[in-house]
């Protein structure tokens, strides 16, 4: 079991082995896990996976741990849902929405990127893990710790939601809030990682980390019956989403899986935390970090770890980024609620907006298939909406109440 032959620069090529690494030593480029494809394509057939459980892990040769998942075995496959009232409202003829916000066990993506950050944290013999978090990482890393028997140090901004602080907190594990955003946060748990050995799941282990966004894509394309969208649009906040889906397709499409990698990939960011759609749009690679100035705190990132490999990504695949203020991506939390009945949290806000956006830009036209990555939930960020919402009147348990409100409803609309 295991093809995984170890890691390999991004930049200069340079062979690393199987270690909890990240950086080259030579050009300080980051490193990325090296498999044997020719091992997987003799192995791996749609027909294998198929009989497998609906898990991510159904696609586990193309993960990098060298034995049997040991970490959130259950998580992924969550749905991928037509979403033809949303389509109807935003003019378009065929469009789904992958749909995260269910994730097991905590809700969010970032469930994937845990549990194989984890599994491969125990092959490796850690004892203590941790993160730096704009919330969900936290929230997964905290639960699969748990029950995983790991101690664990969440690292987060002091300012994060009350859902996402609470969603760690409850698990017991060591919580340490920080007076900064999250690039300081990240800054400093490259320094603990240094200091305390511990596998920081997206410093230390990002590399085998990043690989599990990857099944976000392959499950994508299985459940559309082993076909490619014309367009996906993908939040951003490191960059490192967005990298893995498009990886997923060109894997899918060198192992045969499917017939050809066409899928352009659009970025969506807040326009208070936009350094890589700014990039896309001024056509650079160069990343300006910005300070974050926005509510979609889980995609506050203002100097992405991922930022110029998302641009190349964006750019090789033909699609495009754009970015939505504050008030768009609560219209947009509340146009996928009132159409599809899934209720995201922010960073889903602005993928449905920017979405709306490049639909009206033409960027996205309207008879072309597109898959929206919905990869959170919203009751982990209720301050987002919580004044945008009518409050409903409070009555007496009186049937003649209820008609005299219900008559008055009726009243208002006609008006
Ligand atoms: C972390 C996160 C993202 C983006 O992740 P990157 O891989 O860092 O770009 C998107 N949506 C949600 C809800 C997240 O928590
Ligand atoms: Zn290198």
């Amino acid at each position: 079991m295991g093809f995984v032959k170890g890691l390999k620069c991004r930049e200069c090529g340079k062979a690393y082995p199987k270690e909890p690494l990240h950086v080259c030593s030579y050009c300080f480029g980051p490193l990325e896990v090296d498999y044997d494809y020719d091992g997987i394509k003799k192995v791996l057939t749609r027909k294998l996976i198929e009989s497998r459980g609906k898990t991510m892990w159904r696609y586990q040769e193309l993960l990098p741990i060298d034995g049997e998942p040991t970490v959130g075995a259950q998580v992924g496959f969550t749905p991928l849902v037509k979403a033809n009232n949303l389509a109807r409202v935003l003019g378009v003829d065929e469009l789904y929405i992958k749909n995260d916000s269910v994730n097991y066990p905590t809700f969010s993506f970032k469930d994937r990127v845990v549990s194989t950050a984890l599994t491969k944290a125990k092959e490796f013999g850690f004892k203590t893990v941790g993160c730096a978090t704009t919330g969900n990482l936290g929230n997964s890393v905290a639960a699969q710790a748990v029950q995983a028997g790991l101690e664990s140090y969440i690292i987060m901004p002091a300012d994060l939601e009350q859902g996402k602080i609470i969603g760690t907190l409850i698990y017991g594990v060591n919580v340490i809030k920080v007076k900064g955003n999250y690039d300081n946060v990240n800054k400093l748990c490259s320094e603990i990682a240094d200091k305390y050995g511990w596998a920081i799941v997206n410093v230390n282990l990002r590399p085998y980390y990043g690989e599990g966004s990857k099944t976000y894509g392959y499950e994508i394309m299985e459940q559309l019956g082993w076909k490619t969208p014309k367009h996906i649009v993908v939040p951003m906040a490191g960059g490192s989403l967005i990298t893995k889906i498009e990886k997923s397709i060109k894997e899918f499409a060198m192992l045969g899986l499917i017939d050809k990698a066409d899928t352009k990939l659009h970025g969506a960011q807040a326009s208070g935390s936009s350094p890589i759609t700014t990039a896309v749009k001024l056509e650079t690679d160069v990343i300006r970090p910005v300070k974050p100035n926005t509510i979609a705190q889980s995609i506050a990132i203002g100097n992405p770890a991922d930022g110029f490999y998302s641009v190349k990504t964006i750019n090789v695949s033909g699609g495009w980024a754009e970015d939505v203020t504050d008030d768009e991506l609560v219209e947009g939390i509340k146009l996928l609620a009132r159409t599809e009945g899934i209720f995201t949290e922010t960073a889903g806000g602005v993928t449905v907006a920017v979405t709306r956006k490049l639909i009206e830009q033409g960027k996205l036209p309207r008879n072309e298939s597109i898959v929206i990555s919905i990869t959170g939930n919203g009751l982990k960020t209720q301050e987002a909406v919580i004044n945008k919402l009518e409050i409903p009147k409070i009555i007496n348990p009186s049937l003649a109440e209820f008609v005299a409100l219900i008559e008055e409803k009726k009243a208002a609309a006609r008006r």
